[in-house]
């Protein structure tokens, strides 16, 4: 598909060394409120620059690309994970990097996807977004929006044949100060402005005055391999949260879903679930009958270690696939993305088992 694009024509004198191209996907980021109505309505994207003059002053060359259909996050899909991967491939050689603007609500989800989707990515993709629309006197969407674009335009000084070595050449979440690693990153506050949250892997930059970041962490640059995609994604998938009292025609009801393939299963603590035998036993059948059951703690930190109780002891028996230190936000993408890729259960069971895109510690 062809989309229309607009360029930000930068006041700045000296050329443009790095070029940066925005994605505009929609959310409350790009709210203004309607003079008749006052009420919050989507704003022309390709107006930004009344609203942000100061992008004018950047030493970067910025386009603007709106999705045809701009969204609230909510109603994210993974045709749009693809499209915006395709959107990157197409764009990848006349760009250094990329600027993903997205609602907060499954701003984490779509960072997980992409960073499975975009095989070999050398190059900065950026998500930030907004608590407050860019309406708004108070929001946010100005020093987020303004610090994602100088962390996917930062390059080391060091120029090789391949170009300009970027600092950060993975897919990111930048929000509040912080830059984390997309895929593990959630959204963990809806009101107070520090919306996201890593806590199972260090912040790879911190903005301040300067914007320090922590490169013993961020991912190395590869260049010289071509980016690639994982087109394929199998929605067959489900989440199913254990809590205390859960039922067996509960459980059954979700196990046996029709052309159900994989599930993220949240267990308690350290990958724990109920030692009833109907419980394991439902599982199991889902197991033997091919169906995938990765195990993922409902605690935000720690990891799951299955058999350090005996009541996750079965579950490594039953064949549940441990998934460490992941994200439920990863877990269900990169179960997504492997189930498109991978027929066969065991081997599935086994990439499930190693991380794919530095989502997880194994
Ligand atoms: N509902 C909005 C969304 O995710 C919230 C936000 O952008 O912060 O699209």
């Amino acid at each position: 598909m062809a989309y229309k694009t607009v360029r930000i024509n930068l006041t700045t004198p000296q050329s443009p060394r790095q070029s940066v191209l925005v994605i505009y996907t929609g959310g409350t980021f790009g709210m203004v409120y309607e003079p008749q109505t006052g009420q919050l309505v989507p704003f022309d994207f390709d107006r930004v620059v009344d609203r942000l003059p100061e992008l004018k002053r950047l030493t970067f060359d910025i386009t603007l690309l709106t999705l045809p259909a701009i969204i609230d996050s909510s109603n994210m899909k993974p045709a749009v994970w693809v499209e915006l991967a395709q959107i990157i491939q197409d764009n990848y050689q006349q760009y250094d990097s990329f600027v993903i603007l997205h609602g907060t609500d499954t701003m984490a989800y779509t960072a997980s996807a992409l960073s499975f989707i975009l095989v070999d990515l050398n190059k900065p993709v950026i998500l930030t977004g907004a608590q407050l629309p860019i309406g708004v006197a108070r929001s946010d969407a100005r020093e987020n929006f303004i610090t994602a674009l100088e962390i996917a335009a930062a390059v080391d000084s060091v120029v090789s044949q391949d170009g300009y070595r970027p600092v950060v050449p993975e897919v990111c979440v930048y929000f509040n100060s912080l830059l984390l690693r997309g895929n593990r990153s959630t959204k963990r506050e809806s009101v107070q402005f520090n919306a996201f949250a890593s806590e199972n892997y260090p912040h790879l930059a911190t903005a301040g005055v300067s914007i320090d970041y922590n490169r013993l962490f961020i991912r190395p640059w590869q260049p010289g391999q071509a980016l690639q995609l994982r087109t394929e994604l199998d929605p067959n998938v489900t989440i199913l949260k254990l809590f205390p009292g859960i039922t067996q025609p509960v459980v059954e009801s979700i196990v046996n879903i029709p052309n159900l393939r994989g599930i993220v299963l949240e267990t308690f603590g350290a990958g724990n679930a109920p030692t009833d035998e109907w419980f394991l036993d439902t599982l199991k059948r889902a197991i033997d009958r091919g169906v995938s059951v990765f195990n993922v703690s409902q605690c935000e930190g720690g990891r799951v270690t299955q058999g350090h109780y005996q009541t996750s002891q079965q579950l490594l028996q039953i064949g549940v696939v441990s998934g460490a230190d992941i994200t439920t936000e990863a877990a269900i993408t990169k179960l997504m993305v492997l189930l498109g890729q991978e027929r066969d259960p065991q081997r599935l069971r086994a990439l499930l088992a190693q991380p794919l895109s530095g989502e997880m510690n194994d």
